[in-house]
């Protein structure tokens, strides 16, 4: 049980002022395994104050300090990163393997590369007679999601400690035990005090004080957009910059001279990867329609390999869905799927066998999806693959395109030009080439309802940078 009594303001573990707590349920076993303080507005008034306190010294510190401080939270994040990834496996429900890898290994990573890159960034150009300066943005606010919490939160504070920016974090009530863990691990580390401050609670009372705050001078949204869109409303009175990172449904385009079973296969294995709670997720498969059996079987094959289990248990390779009301709302999306007339290939609604407690569903796969059906429009955000059928290769590019949202995409061709060419095509913020893999320095982010603004890389830090001209 890891029990957090306390939130961490002005480099303090201060008691809330408010009295309220929520429990931290492991979706694999349905028990509770943490605790942590439903805080209130006064609780973030607090930590906004001791972030603005803070702000002009931190924003002073010569940049090889800053970036010394990223190094050390990046040691500290590393000497823990079993006990990390274990924490996620457990709070969220991604398999033990997989979290130590992604869920704790990418953060530290990319911890560590904002040193790298902070280092080299040009914070000073000149252009004619001005010289044009990049400095930080002020206080920020950071409001984070559950599927890859930890990931999510340090693509905001990377960058930002390297901008000189100070901040106040309030991670998803979820899965927020491994928030707790980084503000130890910062406190360990000596980070100057208020420049880091974490205060945990509900999206509509915390979240939206923080999204409100005058004090706060950007925030930085992870989330469904239906939330996204709350927090840009509460921010535009106090003319807040708001970068949203927010929902998909993203098109996996298989070309007619693709690979086609490692296609279909390595479709279907993105789709899963976190039980389907990926924001990028490829969620429909684009296939030529002569081909639509063939891929029905291979992906009846490969999504039938993906038994579902508890998340701490060896072999498991479909963890549980994190929540209850996750669950409810995936079993409600295969149900409108057979209802509306997708042809299911495997999987359903009904809970899987031999595993009485947890929040799982069965790997599930449609074939014949029409694009006016739900499970072809909105997010899913759970194993649910929809395999839709092309003419050729413009339908393919306008079936991808109809879609409110523009995060990810992906093309298959054993022609790299002619996948290029599909993807320029594309309105999402990242393609994927024939299986490319994830490069955590590019910038990531979405065109559409899918966002704003870019995280990670070296347009991740500039997201946090004001840009003064000094005209000579
Ligand atoms: P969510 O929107 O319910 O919650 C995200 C965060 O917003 C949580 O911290 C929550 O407390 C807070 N929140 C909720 N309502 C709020 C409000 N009214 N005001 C302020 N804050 C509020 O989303 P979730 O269920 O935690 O995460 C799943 C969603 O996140 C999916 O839609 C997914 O696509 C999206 N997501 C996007 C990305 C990306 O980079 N584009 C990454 C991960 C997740």
């Amino acid at each position: 049980m890891k029990i957090f009594e306390k939130i961490y303001a002005g480099g303090r573990w201060i008691v809330p002022a408010s009295t309220l707590t929520t429990d931290v349920i492991d979706p694999s076993t349905e028990e509770i395994i943490g605790r942590v303080p439903l805080c209130n507005a006064e609780d973030i008034d607090s930590a906004v104050k001791a972030a603005r306190d803070a702000f002009p010294a931190w924003a002073d510190r010569p940049l090889p300090d800053r970036v010394d401080y990223l190094r050390r939270i990046a040691a500290a994040m590393k000497a823990r990163s079993k006990e990390i990834g274990a924490c996620i496996a457990q709070e969220m429900g991604m398999p033990l393997k997989l979290a130590k890898m992604i869920q704790a290994g990418l953060p530290i990573g990319t911890m560590e590369g904002y040193a790298d890159i902070a280092e080299k960034f040009p914070f000073e150009e000149t252009v004619g007679n001005s010289l044009i300066i990049r400095e930080p943005a002020g206080v920020c606010g950071f409001i984070t999601p559950w599927n890859y919490p930890l990931h999510q939160i340090v693509g905001k504070v990377a960058p930002a400690l390297a901008a000189g920016c100070t901040m106040v974090l309030k991670p998803s009530e979820v899965a927020p035990l491994n928030a707790f863990l980084l503000a130890e691990i910062i406190h360990e580390v000596g980070l100057p005090a208020g420049v880091f401050n974490l205060v945990s609670g509900e999206g509509p009372i915390v979240g939206e004080a923080l999204a409100s705050h005058p004090e706060v001078d950007m925030v930085s949204f992870t989330g469904s957009t239906r939330a996204g869109i709350r927090v840009a409303e509460l921010a535009a009175p106090t003319v807040k910059r708001v970068t949203q990172e927010l929902g998909g449904k993203s098109a996996n385009i298989i070309l007619d001279d693709a690979d086609f079973e490692n296609a279909v296969a390595k479709g279907v294995q993105d789709c899963y990867l976190n039980s389907g709670q990926t924001c990028s997720a490829l969620t429909r498969m684009l296939v030529p329609e002569e081909r639509m059996e063939e891929a029905a079987a291979v992906a009846r094959a490969a999504a039938e390999r993906f038994t579902p289990g508890p998340a701490m248990e060896r072999g498991t390779r479909l963890g549980p869905l994190v929540s209850h009301a996750q669950r409810e709302r995936v079993r409600y999306y295969i149900k409108k799927g057979i209802e509306e007339g997708a042809r299911l290939i495997t999987g359903g609604p009904e809970a899987p066998e031999n595993l009485p407690a947890g929040y799982f569903v069965k790997p599930t796969v449609f074939a014949d999806v029409k694009p006016e059906m739900t499970i072809a429009r909105e997010e899913i955000f759970g194993p649910v693959l929809s395999i839709m059928s092309y003419q050729d290769e413009d339908h393919a590019v306008s079936l991808a395109n109809n879609s409110e949202y523009g995060l990810s995409g992906s093309v298959w061709s054993s022609d790299v030009e002619r996948a290029k060419k599909v993807a320029r095509r594309l309105r999402t913020g990242q393609v994927y080439i024939n299986g490319g893999r994830h490069n955590p320095l590019a910038p990531f982010g979405g065109y559409k309802k899918s966002g704003n603004g870019r995280e990670f890389g070296t347009h991740g830090l500039e997201e946090f940078l004001e840009v003064k001209a000094m005209q000579l």
